[in-house]
Formats: C-alpha cells, structure tokens, sequence
C-alpha cells in the first residue's frame, strides 16, 4: 500500500474523512500548498502549508501561559480529566509486550499487542491519556543541535475506541485538541492549521490531522478506521483514535524559548550551570535568533552542521569561533541532559547498557556523554543529574524513585568500566592520530564495536575533525531489530481441529486413551487429545510411549501437538483409539526444574537489583539453566546467596497456583513483569504465581508447592555474554544426586590421600605443599644433572650434508622441564647444534627445538618445530629462530620423525635457501 494513494483516496472527498464539525463553527476554511500541494484547515487564508513556516514562536510565544515541561502535563492532563478522559500511568519504556522491539517508541504503542502477525489494540480504559516516555535512537547526533530532537520525549496519547462505551470520533477529537491549544493555553483559533495525511501499518490504516502553530507540529490525530489495502478495505469493528503530542514541544511553545531543552531541562540547566559555573542567561538573546535561524535553514544543511553554523554566524555578524562559544555549551548541556533522562527511564525500567541488544544504544549515549565532559572537562557526575531528574519529573512519575539505588549502581559500574578501558582507547587514538590515517564511517564502527571507543573521544585526540553525520544512525541500524530463529514447519494442511491439552487441564494425567487424527510422514502422530507436553518455552518435551512405540519428540505448531514416535507401524491408522503413557520420571524431574526456574529467577532478583530478567531458560530432565540478565559474572559470594534465598523458599512450601486471565487484567494486576519468558501472543495468559515469591506467564509445567522440589543446587554460572549471566542447576533428585557424587569423589580423594573427609583439606594442603617442594628439588636436579648430559648429547649428535650437527631424542618420563633445560646448556656447548626433543605428556606429544648461533645463520627453530608438528598432526607450532616448541597427537609418527630429521632438516634449509 502506497502513501501517496491512499492520501488521493482520502483527500478526493475531505467533507466525508477531513471535515469536523468544528471546522465549520470557527470558519475553517479546506486551502492547498502553493508550495508543496499539500491540503489543510485554517480560518485565515494561507500561501503555504505550516510545514514551510518559521518557527516565529522563538522569543515570541502565542500563548497565555508560560508553563515548563511538569507545569504542561499538569494543565494538559487536569484538562482531559475533566472531559471525562482517564489519566493512566505510564507503562514502561522497555517494550516486553512486542517481541518486534525493544523499546515503547509511541504512546500506542502502549496498548498495541502482536497476533499471528496482526496487531490488535487493547485500551485498558475509554477514553484515556497517558504520558508515555518513549525512547528512539535514530536521531542521536541530531539531540542538542537543533534545539527539538530527543533520545526520550513525552508522547502524550489521547486514545479511544471510538465503538466501546465512553467512545468518541473525530468531531470529538478535535474540539477537545482545538480547546485544549485555545482554552487551556490561550492560543488563537487563527493561529491554528491542521494539515490532512494518513496512517497505516499492520493491515490498518486512517486518515490524519496534524495541528502546527507557528511552524511547530504540536500534535498528530490519527483516525484509524479501516483495514485491508486502498482497494479492498472495510470498516473496522472498533475504530480506533490515536492522537499523540508531544509534551516537550507544548511547552515550548509557551515559553518560546530559543531550544525545546529549555523548556523541557529549564530547571535541571539552572542547577547545572551554576555547578560547572558557565553563564547562558546574558547569551540568550544571541541563542534565540541563532535557533530561530537554524529551524529555518536546517534541513539544507543537514549533512554539515558546520556549514550551517559559519553560514549562521555570518547572519548574526558573529565569526564561527565566536558562535561556537555561544551555542557549544548550550548543545553539550542539552545532550547531557536528554542522555542522562533516557538512561535514567529505561535503566529504571530494567534495560542494561551492554554491547548487544537494545542495551546497545544505552551504552553508545552513556560513553557519549561521559566523552562529552571530559572532553569540556566539566565537573559533573551523571548519579547526580539523574537525581535531578528524579526531584523535578516527580510530580509526573513518581516511579523513579523506587529504583534510584539500582540506577546509581548501574551507572557507577558502566562510567568505571569506561575510565578503566580509557587508557587503552587513548593509546589506540594516539597511535591512529601519528599515522596521520583518516577513519572512514566503517573504521569508526569498527573501532566503537571491537574497542568501545567513540568517535567523540577522537574529536577530543584529534583524529578526526568531525564527527560523520550518518555514524550513529549506522551504527542504532546494525542494532535496532531483535532476531528470530526460524522454526522448521511440518506441512499438515488447514482442515484438523485443535488438539485438546491434557496436560492443562490435570498435570497429574500419564495415561490416557486417544484418537489418531493423522499421521505424518509416517511418523508424526497428531491426536485428538494428549497429556504429552511438547517442546514449548525453554521446556523440553515429554517422552513415554504411545501403543508400546516410544515417543522420541512432541512438538506444538500452531494448535496441534505432533508426536514423534521412533519408527513407523502398521498397528497405527487414522481413527484408531491408541494408549499413551507419559515418562513419569522424567516429567517430573523437568517440572520441578521448571518450578524452580521460577524461584531462581525471583532469588536473582532480589539479591541482586531490579536489573535481572530471564534472558532465556531451559529444562530438561537431568539439566536445567536460567540465563539471567546482569551486568557482571556473579561473584562466590553472590552465588551462595541466591542458592540459599532459593533453598528458603522451597522450604517455605509455597502454594504455586496456576490461573488463566485475560491479558489486560493479567497486565495490570502483575505488571510487566510478568514476562519474564516474552510477549504472549494471545488474548488470554496462564499466569504462574508462587505465592508471596514470583509471578510469570508461562504456559510450562508446575510442582503444586514449592516444597517438592525438595532442593535446589547451582552447579556454575557463566557471563556468556555482555550484559547476561548463565547460572547451571539441577533440582529434586538430581541435586541429591549430584550432591552425592560430589560426596563420592571427595571420599575417593580423601581414602587416595590416605586422610578421613574431616582432615581432607588439611592433607590436601600438606600434599600440595610437598608437591611444590618436589618440583623446586627436581628443578636443581635437572640444572645439576644437564651439565653432564649436554655434553654428551653435543658428541651423540649426528653431521649432516649441510654441515649441521642434528640431534634427536624421544622420552615419555621426564618432562618437558628437562629437556628445555638440556636444550639450552646443548647449543651454548655446541653452537653448531640443531636440538629436537618430541616428549609424551599424557595423550598430547610435544616438539622442542633449539638451534645453534652458528646452525641458526642457516636454519630457524621455529620452522622446524612447524614442519615436525605438522608430521606429529598437529596444526604448527611457534617461537624464534632460536627456540621454538610445538606438537601433535599422532603418536605412530614420533619414530620416522626422529629417523628422517637429517633430511626433514636438510630439506627446510634448501627450501629457505630457494625461497
Ligand atoms: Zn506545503
Ligand atoms: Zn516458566
């Protein structure tokens, strides 16, 4: 579906999709673009659409109010609340409930969730208003240079379904909008354009009005009211308004000052500003006819802010220098101030900065702003501003506070981990800046994703001059889309019912009796019910038996269970009754893994921070592993910790009761949090509550009480990669078992010590102890010992044609201690002496070579010891032309290695002669 189309569509007749009632009350009039052909709504006539406007509310604001960022929220929403809208709570801006991305990145899409590839609209109430913070990463070198773009901006939505009760269509819509700009904020009907254009997407689409006052789009009225294509479409059944503006950009204009920050960050500057001790209030005349400029030439430069900037000064009869002094701090503080904001929302809504994922962004705006001030060299700590932040958007999210501590800890980790890396990026940037080599957009990504260094950090060594354009939109573009792992699809055609879920309606079923519905392939069994549980949220399948043939597999697609069974029979038809008998063992034993998932996940938490999340999980009968997000591999201490907070809550004996809800209640009764697993793409979620402990949606299999799981046991943790820690356990009867065989091997130690369990650590020392002071005896040994044997190995070796003196030797009792040391005594004796020593260490055999000072004019150690690694199987081996060590597994090569070294040896030295 193409824009433009479905804009011809809608604007051939504007009186039945543009025309509000309000239009004709105030004397609207329907004008065209002279400009650009566009059509919009004003009283007073115009030459042009808004879009080609200046932003003339600089230094002049058309309103009747000057209100900050909160005070507007505050007017806004007490405006809505009396025109029966309901003001709801943000939701977060980490976006668990789209699997598609990362972050809320408009107020819909709050209340947007993701079916069979369709998008449904879930409105919790009708009509409301939400402020809904949200984050995008692909304006990021423009934040702080043309005073209105953000990383994270206040979209305020004003949502209806315009066919449930309380709803409201366009008419209502835009006499509310028009009141709210004229009433509330004092703005005149005549200096109000709507201009018309259409939405679409997810097989949706409408017609819009956008409102400018003054050259700023205050904010967007989307109607959506049909789905299918321009040339197929019907009505929806619940049509939807989605009407979205942006609190920054109200505020503004009712202020009017030079940049949006001020208005959004006024109150956070003036604390800033004094801290660092700059002054921006005297320049302020200067700043409002620069940003005036600049939102009126802007987008022919967007390529060379620097361009932009001298062609500005030369207006303002300023040099660029002189600007530059103006406008810098100004840009600086206003970056800071929206990096530390979006930090502050999404590390609060449990996002952490690493090197993959949606993390990503966080971690490039972090050192940005870190680079930033080192690069000014202002004083300030990022904990701080954040905490700035927190005290001024009170009013509006008071949220913030319950996660300061985490945010503060989080940040205190990533800015040390910054300054500990510097130094190297510094020598790194120091060593590019005396190549005199210019980094091209490729070698800036390059150097931020191998060694996190940004290219501010490269202005600020002067590498390079300016920071490109393009760099970090390619950089958010190589990180902006969450992956998906194909799954194999069985073809099975449309015309099955659903399998009936056993296992859902009694966990406890592991026989019953049913209907063969189809076989495929001779070996995929679909019936008409099963207790079987199939593969599904990091829970492997069940294995038993159907009619005595085992069941290797169970898989889920779509709403059929398939049961892979070992091979093909004749006694399985189609309509045939079959017996099936669930592994009893093995299901409980995944099922007491996945319980305590659960419990870990929580224990994690609550040790740890806010921070963690289950990245992934996965339970099968004897193994089980949550993978967890935190920034750091956890520490001994850490580990016992969540093992003992685990262990408590399975003693406690919690009921773990198991409830179906509809998603919306689930979501407001539980929160987000819920999603520890994912979006559920259904209207209804299975909801997992261990009582007073862990909430999740999960669709898996549970112990009714967390006592059963009788003991919960971690057998490793792992950082597998930034940013996600791996922890290994076992649960029920296998952490008794494996607590046993840790029992057994210690036992076997002890009895091979000669010691008792209760003095093993005692002997262990004590044999450790005379471990060492063996070594150190046989090292003198072998000093003393070598003298005598040099020499004779100098009069065994071996002349060969070149004149070379070759010895070779194999042993599989001394070490490779030794015959390093004879090496080195043997070709000081003899400095014509080439030395090969192959000695056996366990399965692996080893090459050492040593070359004469004379030999070594001819021959090198290290092409030895490479040519004979490889004969040995090995892949080559390394060192210098002197000394040089490698090795293989073949040990039935060792023998014609050490007949043939004079010719191997011979062979080398014509070859480096020829070569
Ligand atoms: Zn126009
Ligand atoms: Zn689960």
């Amino acid at each position: 579906m193409e824009k433009h189309s479905l804009l011809s569509l809608f604007s051939s007749n504007p009186d039945k999709y543009y025309k509000v009632s309000l239009f004709d009350e105030k004397g609207f009039k329907r004008q065209s673009c002279k400009l650009c052909g566009k059509f919009f709504w004003a009283i007073n006539e115009r030459e042009s659409c808004p879009e080609h406007d200046n932003y003339s509310f600089i230094g002049d604001p058309p309103t009747s109010k000057r209100l900050d960022f909160v005070n507007t929220w505050k007017e806004l929403s007490s405006f809505f609340r009396k025109n029966d809208h309901e003001i709801i709570q943000r939701y977060p801006v980490v976006c668990r409930w789209r699997e598609d991305l990362y972050y809320t990145i408009a107020s819909i899409v709050d209340f947007q969730r993701v079916m069979n590839g369709k998008i449904v609209f879930e409105i919790p109430r009708n009509p409301l208003v939400v402020p809904q913070m949200c984050l995008r990463f692909n304006d990021i070198e423009n934040v702080g240079i043309t005073g209105r773009h953000y990383t994270s901006f206040c979209m305020v939505g004003q949502t209806c379904n315009a066919d449930a009760p309380g709803g409201y269509w366009k008419d209502r819509c835009i006499e509310l909008d028009h009141s709210l700009l004229t009433d509330v904020l004092g703005i005149k009907s005549e200096e109000i354009t709507f201009v018309e254009d259409v939405w679409m997407g997810a097989g949706a689409f409408g017609y819009s009005l956008e409102y400018y006052v003054r050259g700023l789009e205050l904010g967007n009225a989307v109607f959506t009211e049909f789905e299918g294509d321009e040339n197929n479409y019907r009505t929806l059944d619940n049509k939807i308004i989605d009407m979205g503006a942006g609190l920054e950009r109200l505020s503004w204009i009712t202020l009017g000052s030079p940049t949006s920050y001020d208005a959004t960050f006024g109150p956070i500057f003036k604390k800033l500003v004094d801290i660092i001790g700059i002054d921006i209030d005297s320049k302020s005349e200067v700043l409002s006819r620069y940003f005036k400029k600049l939102s009126e030439i802007y987008s022919n430069y967007e390529n060379d802010p620097r361009l932009l900037k001298i062609n500005i000064a030369k207006e303002l009869g300023l040099s660029y220098e002189d600007l530059e002094k103006f406008v810098l701090p100004v840009e600086t503080l206003s970056i800071i101030a929206d990096h530390t904001r979006t930090l502050l929302f999404a590390i609060s809504d449990g996002s952490l900065p690493s090197n993959v994922g949606g993390g990503y962004n966080l971690r490039i705006i972090l050192r940005r702003t870190l680079a930033l001030l080192a690069r000014l060299g202002w004083k300030l700590d990022l904990k701080d501003i954040m905490d700035l932040h927190i005290e001024y958007l009170k009013p509006m999210y008071p949220e913030l506070k319950e996660h300061k501590n985490d945010v503060r800890k989080i940040m205190q980790i990533e800015s040390e981990r910054y300054s500990s890396s510097k130094e190297r990026m510094y020598s790194i940037a120091s060593s590019m800046r005396e190549s005199k080599k210019k980094p091209s957009v490729e070698d800036l990504i390059r150097m931020y994703e191998s060694d996190g260094i940004t290219p501010d950090l490269l202005l600020e060594t002067g590498v390079i001059e300016k920071i490109p354009p393009d760099f970090y939109v390619k950089l958010a573009e190589l990180h902006t889309t969450h992956e998906s792992i194909p799954v194999p699809v069985i073809e099975i055609g449309s015309d099955i019912k659903p399998t009936k879920l056993l296992y859902y309606e009694d966990e406890s079923i592991r026989e019953f009796d049913a209907k063969i519905v189809k076989i495929l392939k001779g070996k995929y069994l679909i019936l008409d019910s099963t207790a079987f549980y199939p593969r599904g949220g990091g829970q492997e399948p069940d294995f038993g038996t159907i009619e005595g043939i085992e069941v290797t597999d169970v898989i889920k697609q779509n709403n059929l269970v398939l049961h892979k069974i070992q091979a093909p029979s004749k006694d399985l038809q189609d309509n045939k009754i079959v017996h099936g008998i669930v592994d009893n063992v093995r299901r409980l034993a995944i099922t007491k893994n996945h319980s305590a998932t659960h419990i870990l996940n929580s224990a994690a938490r609550n040790n740890l921070g806010s921070w963690i999340w289950q990245n992934s999980a996965f339970k099968d009968e004897n193994y089980a592993r949550l993978d967890i997000t935190h920034h750091s591999a956890l520490t001994k201490q850490e580990i016992k910790q969540i093992e003992n907070t685990a262990n408590e809550v399975v003693q406690r004996n919690l009921p773990i009761n198991i409830n179906v809800f509809e998603r919306s209640n689930a979501e407001e009764k539980y929160t987000f949090r819920i999603y520890q697993g994912g979006a559920v793409p259904s209207n209804h979620v299975r909801i997992v509550n261990i009582d007073g402990w862990d909430v999740e949606a999960c669709g898996g299999t549970h112990v009714n009480k967390t006592g059963e799981i009788g003991l919960i046991k971690i057998l490793k943790t792992e950082r597998i990669q930034d940013g996600v820690v791996r922890l290994e356990f076992v649960s029920g009867n296998k952490a008794l078992q494996y607590v046993q065989s840790q029992d057994a091997q210690l036992l076997h130690i002890a009895q091979s010590l000669g010691s008792s369990r209760e003095k093993l650590i005692e002997s262990f020392d004590k044999v450790t102890l005379e471990n060492d002071q063996m070594k150190r005896k046989f090292r003198v040994l072998i000093n003393r010992f070598s003298d005598n044997m040099a020499t004779t190995v100098t009069h065994q070796a071996t002349k060969s044609k070149s004149g070379l003196k070759v010895y070779g030797t194999f042993d599989d009792v001394m070490g490779d201690d030794y015959y390093i040391a004879l090496g080195e005594k043997s070709i000081n004796i003899d400095p014509f002496l080439v030395y090969v020593a192959i000695v056996q260490d366990h399965e692996r055999i080893k090459v050492i070579v040593f070359v004469g000072d004379e030999s070594r004019k001819i021959i090198k150690a290290s092409r030895i010891a490479k040519e004979i690694s490889m004969k040995l199987g090995g892949t080559g081996g390394g060192g210098t032309d002197k000394f040089a060590q490698g090795g293989g597994n073949d040990k039935s090569k060792i023998n014609e290695c050490l007949k043939n070294l004079e010719n191997l040896i011979t062979n080398i030295d014509s070859s480096e002669k020829n070569g």
